[in-house]
């Protein structure tokens, strides 16, 4: 059937599949999008970031409204939270955006297919043909043929051998965003951003937060001072922290939940309710024909792909989650963007060196670039610079004065290398940072420029002064 060949094909409605789909049909490609959820926005949206940011952004404001309010003369009395009404309100956040994106689809005439997408092999004429099966005719395969084919099927959470999901007590991140009643004592397996993310959650709702973290640091690969200075303030927060420690085992009876901790060589039995095992995700490339279309992975489970994004099969790429690189909604949007515009004959490009990550904790904690450890490795000169929050007119007035903006340059040309920041809205000032850096800025480039009095952006003009030991407000 005619209206069965289009120029793409994407496998996945998630981040990556549906922006690509969409700036496909914008460069005039006919182009179709298979996903097996009922909801497009794929874990992003549906499990992912916007339902965390949903929960942070409820119980942050019950911890402000119990915590904070009574410094600046606010009577609150008898606050309480309905768990409920704010499950349902971030269902309804998740309904109204991916509706949002079945709109976006149809308003840019990308035609959507639901069910599971597999390679089906090529048909000789240079098209692919993509074998569709629906949950409502389960035995019989739509077949649609593209001239590309698009995969960006995510990723799933990886799970220990030892502590395997049983989505009620052992929970991945899906579970843990859908509670019906706060646990009283949360165990978190890993220190990584979803842990971090949930465990302040259940946190400030009352539950007892253990995170059990393998390495000496939380968040691995974050600069080493904010890491440290974010689990110092999230232990003031009341969340536990075992360092350097892993779950061994775990043994659930009626009622209760003992999970076996090692720290070096001692061994001791947690007691708990939950148990979230956020310990990384992988890579989902099941059921997707690839062996077949002669696609490798690599040693981590990702798709090989080249700098374009082609697999090892003509016409087949890879985006997103399923490839290597960072696990996150912007990268793979990027990917995406970039992989359809190349087809349409544009010199698109990633810059992967400038990918900002931001854990949206309270504070937050936001970076871009290198991190102190990694100029020392590299042997590269730097000058750091760095501003606290504490000498922060408007953190002053909101009361948020933990945390500080770091700013590492060349030492010989002031050039930006990294910045990194934890402290309030972290994630809305690192956007200046990535601008500064992805232009080759130099840190005087911002310490010259205007920031608005009184606003947390002149941490980082302050931190950029402080490159040259010139920051005023210390
Ligand atoms: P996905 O979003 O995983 O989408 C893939 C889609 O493909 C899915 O909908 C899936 O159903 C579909 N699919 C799979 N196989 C098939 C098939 N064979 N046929 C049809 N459909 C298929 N990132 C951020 O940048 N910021 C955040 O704040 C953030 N918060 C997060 C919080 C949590 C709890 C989690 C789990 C992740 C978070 N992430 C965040 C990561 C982010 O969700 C992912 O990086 C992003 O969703 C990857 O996009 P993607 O398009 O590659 O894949
Ligand atoms: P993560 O990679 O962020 O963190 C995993 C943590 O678990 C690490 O600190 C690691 O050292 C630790 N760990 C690994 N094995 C362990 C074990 N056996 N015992 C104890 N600790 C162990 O992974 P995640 O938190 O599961 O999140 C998955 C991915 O989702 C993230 O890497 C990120 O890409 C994405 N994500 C992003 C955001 C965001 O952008 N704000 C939020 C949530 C998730």
């Amino acid at each position: 059937m005619p209206e069965d060949i289009f120029d793409i094909v994407v496998i996945g409605g998630g981040p990556g599949g549906y922006v690509a789909a969409i700036r496909a049909a914008q460069l005039g490609m006919k182009v179709a999008v298979v996903e097996k959820r009922n909801n497009l926005g794929g874990v992003c949206l549906n499990e992912g970031c916007i339902p965390s940011k949903a929960l942070l952004d409820s119980s942050e404001l019950f911890t402000v409204a119990k915590e904070k309010f009574v410094s600046h003369g606010i009577k609150a009395a008898g606050l309480e939270f309905d768990l409920a009404k704010m499950m349902a309100r971030k269902d309804q956040i998740v309904r109204k955006l991916t509706e949002g994106i079945s709109f976006l689809l149809k308003k840019n005439k990308v035609i959507r297919f639901t069910g599971s997408g597999k390679l089906a092999g090529p048909r000789g004429d240079g098209l692919q043909v993509v074998a569709v099966t629906s949950p409502d005719s389960p035995g019989i395969p739509r077949l649609i043929n593209g001239r590309h084919i698009l995969l960006a099927t995510g990723s799933e959470p990886v799970e220990l051998p030892f502590l395997p999901f049983d989505g009620q007590t052992v929970v991945s991140s899906r579970e843990a965003l859908a509670f019906a009643e706060v646990p009283e004592h949360l165990l978190v397996v890993g220190g990584g951003y979803i842990g971090l993310e949930l465990g302040s959650v259940w946190n400030r709702l009352g539950a007892k937060v253990t995170v059990v973290e393998m390495l000496p640091h939380i968040l691995p690969n974050t600069d080493r001072q904010v890491a440290d200075a974010l689990a110092h303030i999230l232990k003031k927060q009341g969340m536990y922290f075992l360092m350097e420690s892993s779950v061994t085992g775990v043994d659930i009876e009626e009622g209760t939940t003992l999970v076996t901790v090692q720290t070096g060589d001692s061994t001791e039995e947690l007691s708990c309710d939950r148990v979230l095992v956020a310990v990384g995700r992988k890579p989902f490339a099941a059921n997707l024909g690839l062996a077949e279309a002669g696609i490798d992975l690599d040693e981590k489970g990702r798709v090989a792909v080249d700098k374009n994004y082609e697999t090892a099969a003509d016409g087949i790429y890879a985006i997103g989650d399923l490839i290597a690189g960072p696990m996150l909604a912007h990268k793979a949007m990027e990917e995406g963007v970039a992989c359809v515009e190349r087809l349409a004959g544009h010199a698109s490009q990633v810059d992967y060196e400038f990918i900002p990550g931001v854990v949206y904790t309270w504070p937050e904690a936001a970076s871009v670039g290198k991190t102190e450890e990694e100029l020392k490795e590299a042997n590269i000169a730097y000058s750091a610079g760095r501003f606290s929050f504490a000498a922060n007119g408007r953190a002053r007035c909101m009361e948020e004065t933990d945390g500080f903006v770091k700013i590492l340059a060349r030492k010989d040309t002031g050039k930006v290398l990294g910045v990194h920041v934890v402290g309030p809205r972290a994630s809305e000032m690192i956007a200046e940072a990535v601008t500064v850096i992805s232009y080759g800025g130099s840190a005087q480039d911002i310490a010259l420029t205007f920031h608005a009095h009184p606003t947390l952006s002149e941490a980082m003009k302050e931190a950029a002064l402080d490159v040259e030991g010139r920051a005023i407000h210390v």
